[in-house]
């Protein structure tokens, strides 16, 4: 992968537009199959709570038999499961411990099954700054991105429609500094990829102008690019000629600021997703507005009311048997809404939207403002381990601190990749500064933030 990378950045553009386009051909057989596995699953979106609760509690069955048998670190569990059959599968869940990303990031390995055979790794930070790498299956790795999809599938996707995208897709290489056409278009798979990473006040008209020629179906995005994009096309007094069936967002809240604006300059409803990189919980927006736990990917601890709701909310998958993780807790507090009834007809269990701090972007001396997710990309996207807190921090104009919470010889082995990725990601116009440090609450900002730009809260 990493090679490839290098090969695609280094190709002129029309050799680039290949590569795309034979990355959407890829894209139009994956979605065949996500169609399928949706399909297969469609019945549990109205299935009847006692339904839902039988179909959860054999499957935590499976899971936990399984993991005590497999997986070192659940092998001291094996008198919980003697009398699985006759018991509450929820009863004994709650015999387990729970555990934590540094719980595994202290030893990995006692979490994964003996002879895990094939599997794949999903890297995951969210904006905490402590990156994870979980393996699993390939059938969770492909039932997991079909989740993710139902919600466009739901917001009304039909066959032939065009997708723009404001995500973390490097498709345009950080050599270029200020390009004309910062997106690369694939016809295979119709999808409009846009450069989160080259965000200004002349590249936001070009996107504006492009979105009103080509006038994609959806628009989906980062809520803080979405954000970026939406303020620099208002203050140009840009005019949208053009409005998605829907604008979708992920990877972060989106908070009432950034709704406005989003609404002022695209217009159409807002659709969200809860997902994370672990793989264990997703949620979908309906069209009431209402977000569906996805009930076949992992068991939220308080969905159905049966056990308490943890904080932060205690996660077990229902399906990965490479890391078969047992309440798990991801960081996110998960509101559950056992009682809600939602107008849209769909059973699946309710969440509240998850609320975590709104994250600052960093700025450079230039102007440009790199969102968060856009500099997590830039921190996990390093084959990064043991690292068990980050938090990138801007104090004055030239420059930005990254705090590691990580051992003398992890922070000699990744820093210099570490801050040559970051000085990518910023176009070599700040300065980075790698300091290793026990404890990343260091900026009197907050604490629990992966980014703190000091020169926005001054102002
Ligand atoms: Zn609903």
């Amino acid at each position: 992968m990493e090679a490839f990378r290098k090969i695609y950045e280094r190709s002129p553009r029309f050799l680039r537009s290949l590569y795309v386009n034979a990355y959407g051909l890829n894209n139009v057989s994956r979605l065949r199959k996500w169609e399928r596995l949706l399909s297969e699953i469609e019945y549990t979106e109205r299935l009847e709570r006692e339904g839902q609760i039988a179909l959860v509690e054999s499957r935590l069955k499976d899971v936990i038999r399984d993991a005590v048998e497999r997986v070192p670190f659940y092998s001291r569990f094996s008198a919980l499961v003697r009398d699985l059959d006759d018991v509450s599968a929820f009863d004994v869940l709650k015999e387990f411990p729970l555990i934590d990303k540094e719980t595994i990031i202290h030893d990995p390995e006692a979490f994964v099954a003996k002879d895990p055979g094939d599997f794949v790794v999903s890297m995951t930070s969210g904006t905490t700054g402590t990156p994870l790498r979980v393996r699993m299956d390939r059938g969770t790795f492909l039932l997991t991105d079909a989740l993710w999809w139902r919600r466009t599938a739901w917001a009304g996707y039909e066959k032939g429609d065009w997708i723009a995208r404001l995500v973390g897709d490097p498709v345009i290489p950080l050599r270029i500094k200020d390009p004309k056409r910062p997106w690369m278009i694939s016809r295979t798979d119709r999808r409009i990829y846009l450069s989160t990473f080259h965000l200004s006040a002349e590249t936001a008209v070009r996107i504006g102008g492009l979105l009103n020629r080509r006038k994609p179906e959806f628009m989906m995005g980062y809520p803080s690019s979405l954000e970026i994009l939406c303020n620099y096309l208002d203050e140009a007094g840009f005019r949208m000629e053009w409005s998605p069936k829907s604008v979708l967002f992920s990877s972060e809240p989106m908070y009432d600021h950034q709704e406005r604006v989003v609404r002022k300059v695209i217009g159409a409803q807002i659709r969200g997703l809860y997902g994370s990189g672990e793989r264990m919980v997703s949620a979908a927006q309906c069209g009431s507005g209402s977000y569906h736990l996805s009930l076949v990917d992992g068991y939220v601890e308080g969905q159905f009311g049966i056990m308490e709701n943890v904080r932060p909310a205690a996660v077990t998958t229902l399906t990965n048997s490479v890391m078969p993780l047992i309440r798990y807790q991801l960081g996110d507090v998960i509101e559950t809404l056992p009682e809600f009834g939602c107008e849209c007809g769909r059973t699946l269990p309710v969440m509240s939207p998850v609320i975590t701090k709104d994250e600052d972007w960093i700025i450079t001396p230039s102007g440009r403002m790199i969102s968060p997710s856009a500099v997590v990309w830039a921190f996990i996207h390093q084959e990064i381990d043991g690292i068990t807190n980050g938090q990138v921090v801007q104090s004055d104009r030239g420059s930005v601190t990254v705090y590691l919470n990580t051992t003398e010889d992890n922070f000699i082995r990744y820093k210099d990749v570490l801050r040559e990725s970051m000085e990518k990601v910023f176009f070599g116009e700040l300065d980075v500064d790698i300091v290793r440090t026990d404890r990343v609450d260091v900026s009197r900002a907050g604490k629990s933030r992966f980014i703190v730009n000091e020169l926005r809260q001054r102002k």
